[in-house]
């Protein structure tokens, strides 16, 4: 049987009846890229995945892949290519035996985290539930408790992947090895589709407790100083944040500055200790709310307004381990010129975030900041990408890198020097030119 007839009904070339629709649908920002794939293979099994890079080849085309679309820069979306669409591969195996599940790429991280609950399981999901794991750990992932994981990368202990060959292959720490080792953080870099991740997953923590504590901006230099004062002090079980926007406050004309701590821990009282340094925060009394210690059951369903489907976005960042006398006047621009009431920034402390094992995810500041601009009307487009473009490049002076999970390598205009060490970056290359000889994968969007 020919492969087109193998894919039939799952195969849209681009004059085909509902291709713009699975062309658009690719995409879960509201600004879709022009850009228009020769043809999308909607898979539904790893035999699908590697029946279209077989078909791929004959054809002589690329190959991009797109999970849950969530790519700001809309990665996978690529001229010419033919898109491999794994939206579809939503299997979740739990064996709490061993504590490990196996997960297809599509699986959204709020369904990873709904299925491990009644088992009293965790994983570090992405904070958006509708993040899907295949980009989110490919390019690292940041997720819920990221202080005590680092990148839900390091808990992948194998992967499936369908080669440029069109084999389906198992990588992990015996077989495969430098393909398990690019699987955790080569991102849009990697050479192959990878068909299930198999995960180390985790005890759910007993109390998940949050803190919120709302600023007026005028605090600002005070407030992140002090933050950046306590980065390593504050237990690794806390995520702690600050996130700078206008909309989600008391003082609708203003953008606040929200001082955001979660705490994932094995008793209240341990809960209550690692929540304890945000009460004492010498910007106190100016503080418009606050809400101490509020006990968050799940995760995954707190507010999550601030991401709204449907809206445009655009979105870069920079990883910084600068001292806060350079670091917080650099972010002034920046905050003082949000331009739009949801347009944000958002400082994460990674500090003390554990060593990271040896894989392509190779670079991690002690503060991520991302900027991100949110509006509706599509002749806004180039002013929203230009404010987080320019802001970008003017931090870098403090940057160290930036983190590939929220990459716009293409508006930045620059490579994927940024997000890996050296060493790493040239283990890459080297990978890629033994397991994809053609360039049959389209790597990075530059
Ligand atoms: C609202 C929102 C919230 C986010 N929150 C977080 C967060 O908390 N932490 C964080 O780290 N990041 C976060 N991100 C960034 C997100 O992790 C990345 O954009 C990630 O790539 C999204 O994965 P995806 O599968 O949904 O996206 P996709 O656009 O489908 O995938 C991105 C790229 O990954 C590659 N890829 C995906 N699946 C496969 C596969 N199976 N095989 C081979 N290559 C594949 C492709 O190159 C693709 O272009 C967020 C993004 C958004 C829009």
């Amino acid at each position: 049987m020919s492969l087109d007839a193998t894919l039939e009904r799952k195969l849209l070339w681009s004059h085909d009846e509902g291709y713009e629709r699975a062309r658009r649908a690719a995409v879960w920002n509201g600004r879709k890229p022009d850009r228009r794939p020769a043809g999308i293979v909607l898979a539904e099994d790893a035999a699908d995945v590697a029946a279209a890079v077989r078909l791929a080849e004959e054809r002589g085309l690329r190959v991009s892949v797109r999970a849950g679309g969530h790519s700001y820069s809309a990665a996978g979306v690529r001229e010419g290519a033919l898109l491999v669409d794994v939206s579809r591969l939503r299997d979740i195996g739990i064996d709490t035996r061993t504590r490990t599940a196996v997960v297809g790429p599509g699986v959204h991280g709020g369904d990873l985290d709904r299925a491990l609950e009644p088992h009293g399981l965790f994983f570090p999901t992405g904070h958006c539930p509708t993040v899907a794991v295949g980009g989110f750990l490919l390019g690292g992932g940041l997720g819920w408790n990221w202080r005590s994981y680092g990148p839900g990368c390091v808990l992948v202990q194998a992967v499936d992947v369908v080669t440029a060959d069109g084999r389906l292959v198992r990588a992990d720490a015996s077989h495969n090895r430098d393909l398990y080792w690019a699987a955790r953080g080569a991102g849009p870099g990697f050479f192959g589709v990878v068909t299930a991740f198999h995960l180390r997953v985790q005890p759910r923590p007993a109390v998940i407790k949050a803190t919120l504590h709302a600023y007026p901006l005028a605090v600002r230099g005070e407030l992140l100083h002090w933050l950046h004062g306590i980065r390593h002090e504050i237990a690794p079980v806390t995520d702690q944040a600050c996130y700078v926007t206008q909309e989600a406050n008391h003082s609708p004309d203003a953008p606040t500055a929200l001082s955001l701590a979660i705490v994932f821990a094995d008793s209240e009282r341990a809960a209550d200790e690692a929540l304890a340094p945000f009460a004492d925060c010498p910007v106190g009394a100016e503080a418009i709310w606050r809400r101490d210690g509020v006990a968050v059951q799940n995760v995954r369903d707190l507010p999550n307004d601030l991401y709204p489907e449907g809206h445009r976005y655009a979105q870069d960042n920079i990883m910084s381990s600068s001292p806060a006398a350079e670091l917080v006047p650099a972010l002034d621009g920046a905050l003082l010129s949000l331009p739009t009431p949801r347009s944000h920034l958002n400082l994460m402390n990674l500090a003390g975030t554990p060593e990271l094992p040896d894989m392509a995810f190779s670079l991690l500041g002690e503060t991520l900041i991302e900027l991100y601009s949110v509006w509706e009307d599509p002749a806004r487009d180039a002013e929203m990408q230009a404010w987080v473009t320019g802001h970008a490049r003017r931090l870098d002076p403090v940057a160290m890198g930036s983190q590939l999970s929220g990459e716009s390598m293409a508006s930045r205009g620059f490579g994927p020097e940024a997000f890996f060490s050296a060493a790493a970056l040239s283990r890459l290359d080297v990978l890629r030119g033994h397991w994809d000889p053609d360039g049959r994968f389209v790597s990075f969007l530059l």
